[in-house]
């Protein structure tokens, strides 16, 4: 299965195309912009507007409100700086802002690990399928809910204890 290959930055580097992808929109990298995606990449696993009001609060040492993270929440996902995990709720940093792609989930019903891979071929065939029922489509979502590698093997472990 081909896998389209592509840039992912981490850390600084994550944080640098952000800012400049947001810059690119019209918008400004502003302080809070930053806490808030600096929080949202620190996340191992998808994350609520809540989660970030919550890790905000604690490390600015004030009371930070959900809705003003909602909002900056929805900018990133309009300048493609996160992506929204449907099924989950919830929100996961961009791993390619500088690119457009429809990002498939795996997402994990164990521990809500969320991994996320591009492979255009299964989008696009997606896409055509809609358009040739005359439906024109506008976002692709494409989640598959399950069990992580470390998960299954976990849940190999247990049943193999339990049938002694
Ligand atoms: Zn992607
Ligand atoms: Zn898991």
């Amino acid at each position: 299965m081909a896998r389209h290959a592509h840039h992912e930055p981490h850390g600084d580097d994550l944080l640098a195309a952000a800012k400049a992808t947001l810059e690119r929109s019209g918008e400004q990298w502003t302080a809070m912009r930053a806490n808030v995606y600096a929080a949202l990449s620190g996340f191992a696993k998808p994350a609520s507007a809540y989660d970030i009001a919550e890790a905000l609060s604690r490390s600015e040492g004030r009371r930070i409100a959900a809705n003003s993270i909602y909002r900056i929440l929805d900018l990133f996902v309009t300048a493609n700086l996160a992506l929204r995990v449907e099924s989950a709720n919830a929100y996961v940093a961009n791993a390619h802002p500088g690119c457009r792609h429809d990002c498939i989930f795996l997402v994990c019903d164990g521990c809500g690990n969320t991994t996320h891979f591009d492979d255009d071929s299964l989008t696009g065939g997606l896409r055509a399928a809609a358009g040739a029922a005359g439906f024109v489509a506008e976002r692709p979502v494409v989640e598959v809910r399950g069990r992580c590698a470390d998960c299954a093997a976990t849940a190999r472990a247990q049943s193999g204890q339990s049938t002694h």
